[in-house]
């Protein structure tokens, strides 16, 4: 195959890329080759200014030190060992720094390697606690429309976005979708939460309604929905999901695979938010997307209704993965975890938000310019009358950004960014002044 334009390997044909249009990425390949601090470097000789953070993950850059230093290390020492029945220290002492920023009582982690593992995790927790208190009957998941949990078949059947589906057919049965929070004729240009939909989190007492709450086991969401646009949940909405929930003894999980990690100015969604889960999936910034990694963050409530049935020297939870835990990845997380809390990277985000909340709605009333949303270091800028020409502006705006040194994220009608949280206030001046330009120029 010749098709290359750009320095690169000489075959392309073998890789299989995940969310990717193949045949146009490799008629015009460009590829990321080295990344810096703020930056990736191309093989077509762009020097781009990463304003998501990789893929929602690289929260204090790329290639920070002390996360370098720290896989290269355990490498040397011990490259792999297996959790089933075995464990490593550096593990242990990891679950317990993760847990020491969790929510309180919330202090028992299970590992996975990625979101989707996550997801699918802690639905099998839920049905797990359930199956334990004699619940066995509560076997429904609930999910939201334009909720994204990854593509496991548990994370994938609970999501609401129908593209990701429609080619894997029934998925898990028993699964029902709450409506999305998205309401533009009402909260278009909200600054942070949106005022109004709080009452959108009452379609669970419709279905508690129609499928009784003893056949339902767990509501999952993101508490702000990430790859489907940037939906920030609407003031009172989480906190009246939660109430739900408990008076209903329904398990709410909590993804915060995005919002975790200083997103959104603190450890966690739930904190910004002053509402806890039972069950909380983390995963990208937990490494610093250095290496892969995700885990679940139990209460103690729901690991103790586990293991107390489980009779002694039997394995409480039949569940794990070969790499659950593994060394490199409990590594990179001790030290993405450093680092987060000894610079202060929590802080200095929420310090950030003012500025870059002012900096996103200076794009209001720009060409095709339909709504913009934020909250945390994080913000959607909606484009286009309809979805249709919203999507093909979107991917317009992304490759006049790529040509002048802003990687964005078009993702259909929506811009979504999500920068590393190191990021500074000229470097979010640049971004949007760059996304201005590219609308201007269509
Ligand atoms: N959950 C959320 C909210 C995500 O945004 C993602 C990925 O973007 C996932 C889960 C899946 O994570 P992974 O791609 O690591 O499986």
């Amino acid at each position: 195959m010749d098709t290359l334009t750009t320095p690169g390997p000489n075959n392309l044909d073998a890789y299989w890329m995940p969310f990717t249009a193949n045949r146009d990425f490799k008629a015009n390949a460009e590829f990321i080759s080295r990344a810096e601090g703020l930056y990736y470097f191309t093989s077509g000789g762009h020097r781009l200014l990463d304003a998501i953070a990789g893929l929602w993950c690289v929260n204090v850059g790329h290639g920070h030190p002390r996360i370098v230093e720290a896989i290269q290390k355990q490498a040397a020492r011990l490259d792999f060992a297996s959790s089933f029945g075995l464990g490593h220290p550096l593990v242990f002492e990891y679950a317990n720094r993760l847990t020491s920023i969790a929510p309180e009582g919330m202090n028992r982690v299970f590992f996975t390697n990625s979101g989707s593992e996550a997801a699918d995790t802690a639905l099998k927790i839920a049905l797990a606690y359930h199956h334990a208190r004699g619940e066995g009957q509560r076997q429904r998941i609930v999910g939201r429309q334009r909720g994204y949990h990854g593509v496991g078949f548990g994370g994938l059947s609970a999501a609401g976005m129908g593209p990701h589906k429609k080619q894997f057919g029934m998925l898990l049965p028993g699964t029902v979708h709450l409506p999305h929070t998205h309401d533009p004729a009402k909260n278009a240009f909200s600054r942070g939460q949106p005022p109004h939909g709080a009452e959108l989190a009452d379609a669970l007492e419709q279905m508690i309604a129609t499928y009784d709450a003893s056949t339902i086991a767990a509501v999952i969401v993101e508490p702000v929905a990430g790859s489907t646009g940037v939906l920030v949940p609407p003031v009172g909405y989480l906190e009246r999901l939660r109430e739900l929930c408990t008076r209903h003894g329904i398990l709410l999980i909590f993804d915060e695979v995005v919002t975790g990690f200083g997103r959104l100015g603190h450890a966690f969604a739930a904190d910004r938010f002053s509402v806890k889960p039972d069950l909380l999936m983390v995963a990208k910034g937990m490494t610093n997307g250095a290496v892969p990694m995700g885990g679940v963050i139990a209460s103690d409530r729901i690991y103790d209704a586990i293991t107390s049935k489980a009779a002694p020297g039997t394995v409480e939870l039949s569940h794990g993965y070969t790499y659950s835990g593994h060394p490199l990845a409990a590594a990179a997380g001790l030290a993405a975890l450093d680092v987060y809390v000894s610079e202060g990277i929590f802080e200095r985000a929420a310090g950030l938000e003012p500025h870059w909340e002012q900096c996103a709605h200076s794009l209001k009333g720009l060409p095709g310019v339909v709504d913009i949303r934020n909250l945390g270091l994080l913000a959607g800028i909606e484009l286009g009358e309809n979805a249709a020409v919203g999507k093909t502006l979107a991917k317009k705006v992304y490759e006049i950004c790529f040509e002048r040194g802003v990687l964005i994220r078009p993702v259909a009608n929506t811009i979504v960014l999500s920068p590393p949280l190191t990021i500074g206030k000229d470097e979010v001046e640049t971004i949007y002044a760059t996304i201005a330009a590219a609308l201007r120029a269509n």
